[in-house]
C-alpha cells in the first residue's frame, strides 16, 4: 500500500534559466510578482527559487515562465545536473584561469564568446544520455555555458520519438543559443568510438525508473499479484539501468558520470551502482584506471545521503544524495550518483 504524503503545503521550485535570465534579475522579478517574504534563494541549489506554495497557483502564467527565463522544475530534479557540472562550486570542465604574466607584449586572451555564437567544436562536450522531455539537458546546458564559460555542447539523446519532439521544443524555447542539440537514438547503441563522441568529458544519466519517489500522483493501493508483477518489473528496469550505467563507464574519454532515478528503491540506486563500480573496475583496472564514487563538491550542503548497502561502504554511502519524501523532504523522492574515473591507486576529488 502506497504511503500518503501530502504535498500541498511543499514550496514551488523554479529554476533559474542561466542561459536566458540573470538569478538576481529572475529573483527581483519573483519578488515584484509575488511579495519578497514569499521568494527565496535555496541553501545548496545556486540557480533555484523557492517559492511560497500559494504561488503555484500563477506560476504557469508568468512571463518569465512563459518565456523561459524560468523552469519549474522540482527540487529533486535539479540535482543531477548540479552534481555533474558542479553549479557554480565546481567547474572542473573549464580550462583554469590564465595566471597573469607580468612580462610586457603577452598575447591577448581571446575574447569570451557571445552568447549565442557557434561551439568551438560541433562535436558535443556532454551528453544526456536519456534526455526527454529535457529538463536536464537545459539545465546542465546552462551551468556549462555559464558566463566566462567556454561554449559547451551538449547532445540529448532519447529513444522515444514522441519524447524527442518534446525535447526539441523545450530545447529551441530555454536552450535557443544551440547549446543543446537533441538526436533520436537508443543510447544503447551509441559508439564510444564514433568521431562524433571525441570530445565527449561527461555524461548525465536519467534512465527509465519506477518512479516510485513521485508522490505528487495520487496514491494506488496495490493487490499481491500486482505487486509480483511489481518485482518483476523492478527487476527489468534495474537490469536496464545497470547496462545503461556501465555503457557510460566504457566511454575511454569520458571523466565524469552522473546517475539519478526518481525511484526509492535501492535495486534501482544503490544495488545498481554497487554493481556497476564491480564490474566497470574489473574492465578498466587492467588499463590501470577505476571508477570511483565521489562526494559531489556542489552538493556538500545537501543532508540525506546514501545507504550502505548493495555492497557500499558507509564511506561510499555518504557520496551519494538521496532526497524522501516519506521522511519529510518538501520534493519528490530521488537518488543520484556521482563517479570519477581516476587513475588506478589515485585519490579521486570533489
Ligand atoms: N532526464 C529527463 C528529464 O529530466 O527531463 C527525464 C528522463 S526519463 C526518466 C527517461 C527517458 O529515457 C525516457 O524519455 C525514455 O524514452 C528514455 N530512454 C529509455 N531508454 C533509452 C535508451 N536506450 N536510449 C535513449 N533513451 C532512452
Amino acid at each position: 500500500v502506497a504511503e500518503h504524503v501530502p504535498t500541498a503545503h511543499w514550496p514551488s521550485y523554479v529554476r533559474v534559466n542561466t542561459l536566458l535570465c540573470s538569478l538576481a534579475d529572475a529573483a527581483a522579478d519573483a519578488a515584484k510578482r509575488y511579495g519578497a517574504d514569499k521568494v527565496a534563494l535555496h541553501p545548496v541549489v545556486d540557480d533555484l527559487l523557492v517559492l511560497h506554495p500559494e504561488c503555484a497557483k500563477t506560476l504557469f502564467q508568468w512571463e518569465r515562465v512563459k518565456e523561459g527565463g524560468c523552469v519549474i522544475q522540482d527540487l529533486s530534479s535539479c540535482l543531477t545536473a548540479v552534481a555533474l557540472a558542479g553549479g557554480a562550486g565546481d567547474r572542473w570542465w573549464a580550462p583554469p584561469p590564465e595566471t597573469p604574466r607580468k612580462k610586457k607584449g603577452r598575447k591577448k586572451a581571446s575574447p569570451d564568446p557571445a552568447p549565442g555564437a557557434p561551439a568551438a567544436s560541433p562535436a558535443p562536450q556532454f551528453l544526456d544520455a536519456c534526455a526527454a522531455p529535457g529538463n536536464k539537458t537545459s539545465h546542465l546546458a546552462a551551468i556549462v555555458n555559464a558566463p566566462g564559460a567556454p561554449r559547451n555542447l551538449v547532445l540529448g539523446l532519447d529513444r522515444a520519438e514522441a519524447r524527442v519532439k518534446i525535447l526539441r521544443k523545450r530545447t529551441a524555447l530555454l536552450a535557443p543559443g544551440g547549446e543543446v542539440e537533441a538526436l533520436h537514438a537508443d543510447y544503447l547503441n551509441a559508439d564510444p568510438a564514433d568521431e562524433m563522441y571525441k570530445d565527449l568529458k561527461g555524461i548525465l544519466l536519467d534512465p527509465s525508473c519506477s518512479g516510485s519517489g513521485i508522490v505528487s500522483q495520487p496514491d494506488r493501493v496495490t493487490d499481491a499479484e500486482e505487486e509480483k508483477d511489481e518485482a518483476q518489473r523492478l527487476a527489468h528496469l534495474s537490469s536496464f539501468q545497470l547496462l545503461a550505467l556501465l555503457h557510460a563507464m566504457s566511454f575511454p574519454q569520458v571523466a565524469r558520470v552522473a546517475y539519478s532515478t526518481c525511484s526509492v528503491n535501492d535495486e534501482e540506486n544503490e544495488a545498481v551502482v554497487g554493481k556497476a563500480l564491480e564490474e566497470a573496475n574489473g574492465k578498466i583496472e587492467a588499463e590501470g584506471e577505476r571508477w570511483e564514487l565521489v562526494r559531489p563538491r556542489s552538493l556538500d550542503g545537501w543532508a540525506r545521503r546514501g545507504r550502505a548497502v548493495g555492497g557500499l561502504t558507509e564511506e561510499q554511502a555518504g557520496c551519494l544524495c538521496r532526497c524522501d519524501p516519506f521522511e519529510g523532504d518538501e520534493t519528490n523522492g530521488f537518488f543520484v550518483a556521482y563517479f570519477q574515473r581516476v587513475k588506478a591507486g589515485g585519490r579521486a576529488g570533489g
